[in-house]
């Protein structure tokens, strides 16, 4: 049976829902599609797997973090996946939905943190 919602409804996926540079790109939209965070010199394309996991600047965040997150050897996993992952791995844990919890919020602290740094001009150091 056909389902009423569209599939990114059903599956949504990181990957088709945020307006990240690549987007911009693909929308031929005359806007910076570099990663704001690890700095211009770098020119990292900002996707959403450098922004919530690759980038230089978010490695730090997520090591410095309660949780303490070393982003290594993640091959070509998705970023989808790999939150899914990790809110499965913290949801075993004693703690669990606190620690679920406190992983969504360094999500959107770093979805924040972009905004600031693309539309804000905010300067990390
Ligand atoms: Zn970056």
């Amino acid at each position: 049976m056909a389902s009423a919602y569209p599939k990114y409804m059903e599956d949504p996926r990181v990957e088709d829902t945020l307006p990240v540079g690549i987007e911009f790109f693909r929308r031929k939209l005359d806007m910076d599609i570099s990663c704001g965070m690890c700095g211009a010199s770098n020119q990292n394309l900002e996707i959403v797997e450098h922004l919530f996991r690759d980038c230089e600047y978010t490695r730090r965040i997520w090591a410095g973090s309660e949780l303490g997150i070393r982003v290594e050897n993640v091959g070509s996993l998705s970023v989808t996946d790999w939150i899914i992952d990790w809110i499965k791995l913290l949801s075993r844990k004693e703690g669990g939905e606190r620690r679920v919890i406190m992983f969504v919020v360094v999500l959107w602290g770093l979805w924040n943190l972009r905004n600031r740094v693309k539309f804000d001009a905010l300067e990390l150091n």
